[in-house]
């Protein structure tokens, strides 16, 4: 070591070598830690000279520097870096980790044991258990026990929860609590793109003690059983167009119309030509199963005429525009073309009841019909299609080589409206709300869904939300109002 630390460190007084000078040059050179025989005041100062002759040897320039630095800056005679003072000199803060710095009065320099630094080098005096300790493992200790309490008794808890469970939801009719007025299930918010998190596009409406179903996406029928919907109130279903994703839940919910409606008719499924063919289809892939379900449950439960469902093709003449199509107990339904080549003809709908009305735009690109129809009504439920993000999709699908699903991305945004679209026609039909609720490609997190409305906000200044399977919205009679829940 450099003769003028030293001689500053031992002429100052400022540090004791004992319990403060050895450990702070450990800081600095740990490769010099030095064994001490400990932190006995009256130890003799020999061995303490010979460790400071050793590292007199070891220790260069910088290491100089740095205690020269303590001392001049006057630290050495409080605190070293990294050091605690203790009752008889300097502690490490490291080595006395498990002390407050009230309570070192009996720390000497540590050695490790199992339980870490807790007793002394010489002594094996046992350091004083601080305070802050002691409440931490009496913490751990009740944690234990109420881990212990609740492992012995998880059988009665988790009974305990499915009895509960099963109390609160089993047959219980959860539409019976909501206001007069109508109330949309959203039950797909989808697009044809796989997704773990939405079904294919589909919209329940409750009107009063009716109820319809606008499309039934894949896996749509499920999440309208989870939602509560009351499938006995179901009067009918409603087919925008044909294409796949937009039908292949109906073959569900013509099952649960049946069964779980207890259906003794089947059920009306009004849409485009075609609708015929596919209901039969349906009909033909299900008899099988059908005649399992009578055979099983009985003619009284499984009522045999409630089985399928009867198309009722939608006759809209070129060059009109839209027709009443149901118009019963003060629910109408009103049918409205839109612009979905080539898919002929492709509606929307639009529904009113006690001074409350909601459109669907089923899909569509910008449909100047579809808006006059949808003049004033309360929400507009439209899809919407986002062409920048399917135009990076599209590039990345040809980098890879996928040249066929490169051409679908490719072909997609000319018959479906952006986010964009949507907002313009929500504003020039006047609506309160625009819910975006088939959309493609569905955004996976809130931060995406900003990107994917694009400027829609900046055209439309109404109320724009974009749906996700599981939200409800109410529209209660004789208000004003549009309210928004979640079922799951
Ligand atoms: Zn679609
Ligand atoms: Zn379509």
């Amino acid at each position: 070591m450099p003769r003028p630390l030293l001689k500053q460190l031992e002429a100052g007084k400022q540090f004791n070598r004992q319990a403060g000078l050895i450990p702070a040059l450990e800081d600095f050179r740990p490769e010099l830690a030095v064994t001490l025989p400990g932190p006995d005041r009256n130890a003799e100062p020999l061995e303490h000279r010979r460790a400071i002759a050793r590292i007199e040897q070891d220790i260069d320039i910088p290491d100089l520097v740095q205690l020269g630095a303590v001392q001049r800056h006057g630290r050495a005679a409080q605190d070293p870096p990294g050091m605690l003072r203790g009752g008889k000199g300097w502690l490490d803060r490291r080595k006395c980790r498990f002390q407050c710095q009230q309570s070192v009065h009996n720390c000497h320099l540590p050695q490790p044991t199992p339980f870490g630094n807790l007793r002394s080098g010489r002594s094996g005096e046992r350091y004083r258990v601080s305070t802050k300790r002691k409440i931490g493992l009496g913490i751990a200790g009740l944690l234990l026990m109420i881990g212990l309490i609740l492992l012995a008794a998880r059988d009665r808890l988790a009974q305990r929860a499915f009895d509960t469970a099963i109390e609160q939801n089993v047959g219980v009719d959860r539409s019976a609590a909501l206001p007069d007025g109508i109330h949309v299930y959203v039950c797909g918010s989808g697009s044809p793109m796989p997704d773990a998190d939405r079904a294919g596009p589909c919209l329940a409406v409750l009107a009063g003690r009716q109820g319809f179903v606008f499309d039934a996406g894949a896996g749509s029928i499920r999440k309208l059983g989870r939602m509560g919907f009351p499938m006995d109130r179901l009067q009918g279903a409603y087919l925008t167009h044909l294409h796949s994703d937009h039908i292949d839940g109906l073959g569900e919910l013509l099952l649960q119309a049946w069964i779980a409606g207890s259906r003794g008719t089947p059920l009306p499924v009004s849409g485009p030509t075609g609708t015929d063919q596919v209901i039969a289809g349906l009909i033909q892939a299900y008899k099988i199963d059908s005649g399992y379900r009578i055979a099983h449950h009985g003619p009284a439960v499984a009522r045999p005429g409630g089985f399928g469902g009867t198309a009722q093709i939608i006759d809209l003449p070129e060059g009109q525009p839209s027709k009443v199509v149901y118009d019963q107990g003060g629910v109408k339904i009103t049918v409205i073309r839109v612009i979905h080549d080539p898919i002929k003809p492709a509606f929307g709908y639009r529904l009113d009841y006690k001074g409350r009305s909601i459109a669907i735009s089923g899909d569509t690109i910008y449909a100047p019909d579809f808006v006059t129809a949808a003049k004033g009504a309360d929400v507009m439920f439209h899809e919407a299609l986002n062409p920048k993000m399917i135009g990076a999709m599209q590039e990345q699908l040809a980098k890879r080589g996928r040249a066929d699903s490169a051409k679908i991305m490719a072909d997609i945004p000319g018959y479906h409206a952006s986010p964009e679209d949507a907002a313009r026609a929500a504003k020039e039909a006047g609506a309160k709300a625009l819910v975006l609720y088939h959309m493609v490609p569905a955004p996976p997190a809130k931060l995406i869904e900003r990107l994917f409305v694009g400027d829609a906000p900046k055209i439309y200044s109404g109320d724009l939300r974009l749906a996700h399977d599981g939200i409800l919205v109410h529209l209660p009679a004789g208000s004003q109002a549009v309210d928004y829940s979640e079922a799951f």
